[in-house]
């Protein structure tokens, strides 16, 4: 609980108390005020009554008189003592019964029996003496005599002194018992007050020790504070409202070079540089006006030597009850970081040139993140993509990346990672272009910027279209492998493709067959039919051969009219059945010769099985020795070499 708090709760406790003895006091006021009236009234009572006595007797004293020496004033006095005693009688009754609080039943009883007394001695005393006849007076006196007037009169005015004594008693006693709570009450009053008074004290005392304590402590942290920012290495500066200097640490005047005194009280929007003055005054006003409680301004100015430098500053408001009263700014000399800036701007420009002028994809690629940070506009257009139209999402490449070559990539960007400086690796694959079709790419890639760990993060590389140059050479490697007129084998690729089914038949142990056929008396087509006409023989010769083949069968046209198939994992005698049935599709096929006629060929078959360590030279002179022996035997047949 704060100091504050616990004297609130203290002074709240006070106020319970005082309030609490404040009720006390009022019930005992008003018991005191009630025992009081009952005093003054039993007192009244009393007083009454003596008088009655006296009043009462003085009536009966002057009748008397009157009998001795009859003398009518003495009986005039007489009614007007009965009277007096009858209005004092009543006068007891009224008081008697106005004191609520001892309203007894016996002083009820004995009021009544006073007042009844008084009336019946004013009844008979007063009818005798407004008779004046003495006799009448001698025979009242006598009736109230044989009656027991006097007696049965004082009795009753004696036990009602009696009880009104008896409540002088009470009441007497009960105010020296308020007495006494009162004497308890003040003297309680004067503790609680003393010790309210004490503590209340006494928490001032502590309250003012600790807040000297605190100020202490405040003007020590504040000194401290005051040290911190006079040696801190950043520049501090505060101003007045109007941007003067009030204060500078010693960071400040020495990014400055001016000393304090001609520093303070001068404008620190004077020292910025001429062309910027405007503009950071602007800045600087409309931070005051929007009452911004932090901004951040880089600006020139010219220090002390006449030396520019760029100065990047933090500056808050400083506030008092709510009122700008100035700035306080925690600057830096950037100067060094511009002039870095400018230099690679300029770099920028100088690359950015160098790239728009490279044909060819320049980029930067970050191979942790998966996308360029730097491409060039080629980079956009190969894909088909305009510079705007394609944002560089992370693994952009891979989505366009033809699944295929999807393994060789990764392949290549690994091995990028740990590549050295200086290292070039080539790759070529193929993209997916904006139409839809695939672009063949050829990329060479070399290390551009290390992460921590000292692999490579970034490369830079340099890649082009080379899809048509691809197909091109797709173009002239068919031309080399393929006979153009039957798309079959020719003759180098066959040789090649019978070497590799050799070499693998000997790992494997299986055989291999080889048939060889030549179209017959080919040369007469051609002097009859014309060159085309022979041609097309050709080709579908190629077209039957195909037809009749498996997808592992290669087959081949090694020249001329001469053909060549290969079954791997078959013996001579499946070849022969092939060969058979391609000597069938042949005879029933039908050549137009121009005229609605046909004409039909046939060709004779040489098929031979390899033995076990037979090359392809061997294999394919064994299925020729055994076509020469079906040419010779009349043609249109096979034959299988033995
Ligand atoms: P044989 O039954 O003994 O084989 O008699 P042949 O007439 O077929 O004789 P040969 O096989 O020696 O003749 C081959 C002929 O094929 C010679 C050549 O004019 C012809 N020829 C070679 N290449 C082509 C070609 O590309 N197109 C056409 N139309 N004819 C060709
Ligand atoms: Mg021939």
């Amino acid at each position: 609980m704060t100091g504050y708090a616990k004297i609130r709760t203290w002074f709240l406790a006070g106020f319970a108390f005082f309030a609490v003895i404040a009720a006390a006091t009022f019930i005992r006021n008003l018991t005191w005020e009630d025992a009081s009236y009952g005093i003054v009234n039993a007192h009244g009572v009393i007083e009454r009554l003596e008088e009655l006595s006296f009043q009462t007797k003085d009536a009966e004293d002057q009748v008397r008189t009157f009998l001795a020496n009859p003398d009518r004033h003495d009986l005039e006095r007489c009614l007007l003592n009965l009277q007096r005693a009858r209005d004092l009688a009543g006068q007891i009754e009224s008081m008697a019964a106005d004191n609520p609080a001892h309203d007894s039943p016996a002083q009820r009883r004995y009021t009544r029996t006073i007042r009844d007394l008084v009336d019946r001695q004013r009844e008979t005393l007063a009818e005798a003496a407004r008779s004046a006849r003495p006799e009448a007076l001698a025979a009242a006196l006598t009736s109230l005599d044989s009656a027991g007037f006097d007696f049965n009169l004082r009795s009753a005015v004696l036990a009602l002194e009696t009880e009104e004594r008896g409540i002088l008693r009470d009441r007497s006693a009960f105010q020296d018992r308020t007495a006494g709570s009162g004497r308890i009450l003040l003297a309680t009053v004067v503790l609680g007050f003393l010790v309210l008074a004490f503590v209340g004290c006494r928490r001032i005392l502590t309250d003012l020790e600790e807040r000297a304590a605190m100020e202490r402590a405040l003007i020590a942290k504040e000194e401290q504070y005051r040290k911190v920012v006079e040696l801190a290495g950043d520049a501090i500066c505060r101003t007045d409202e109007q941007g003067r200097f009030t204060f500078c640490n010693q960071a400040a005047l020495a990014m400055l070079h001016f000393d304090r005194n001609e520093v303070l009280g001068r404008s620190y929007l004077k020292l910025i540089r001429q062309d910027k003055r405007r503009q950071a005054t602007r800045f600087y006003l409309r931070q005051f006006g929007r009452r911004q409680k932090n901004t951040y301004y880089e600006f020139p100015i010219v220090d002390g030597h006449g030396v520019e430098r760029w100065i990047g500053q933090n500056v808050q408001l400083v506030l008092e009850a709510d009122k700008i009263v100035g700035f306080q700014a925690i600057a830096r000399d950037i100067s060094e970081r511009k002039r870095v800036e400018l230099e690679l701007r300029k770099n920028r420009r100088f690359i950015e040139r160098i790239a728009a002028t490279t044909p060819g994809v320049l980029y930067v690629y970050d191979l942790v993140e998966q996308r360029n940070i730097y491409k060039n506009r080629e980079g956009f257009a190969v894909l088909g993509y305009a510079a705007e139209g394609i944002r560089e999402t992370p693994g952009l490449l891979y989505k366009v990346l033809h699944p295929d070559d999807l393994p060789l990539m990764r392949a290549h960007h690994e091995a990028l990672r740990y590549a050295q400086d200086g290292e070039v690796r080539r790759i070529e694959y193929r993209a997916r272009h904006n139409a839809g079709h695939w672009v063949w790419i050829s990329g060479r890639d070399t290390p551009f910027e290390r992460g921590p760990d000292g692999l490579v993060n970034q490369i830079v590389g340099i890649s082009q279209d080379i899809t048509a140059r691809k197909a091109a050479q797709d173009r002239l490697a068919y031309q080399a492998n393929y006979d153009s007129l039957t798309g079959l084998a020719n003759r180098h690729q066959l040789w090649t493709r019978l070497q590799g089914i050799l070499r693998r038949g000997s790992i494997d142990n299986s055989e291999t067959a080889i048939c060889l056929f030549d179209i017959d008396r080919f040369k007469e087509i051609n002097d009859h039919f014309g060159h085309a006409a022979g041609d097309e023989v050709l080709e579908a010769v190629g077209g039957v051969v195909r037809a009749e083949l498996r997808a592992t069968d290669v087959a081949g046209r090694l020249g001329g009219d001469e053909f060549c198939f290969v079954l791997p994992c078959a013996d001579d005698n499946e070849a022969a059945r092939v060969a058979e049935r391609i000597r069938d599709r042949l005879s029933t096929l039908a050549f137009g010769m121009g005229s609605g006629s046909t004409f039909s060929v046939t060709a004779t078959f040489g098929v031979a099985k390899a033995a076990p360590d037979m090359d392809a030279k061997e294999v394919i002179e064994a299925a020729d020795r055994a076509l020469y022996r079906a040419k010779s035997a009349g043609r249109n047949r096979v034959m299988v070499e033995c």
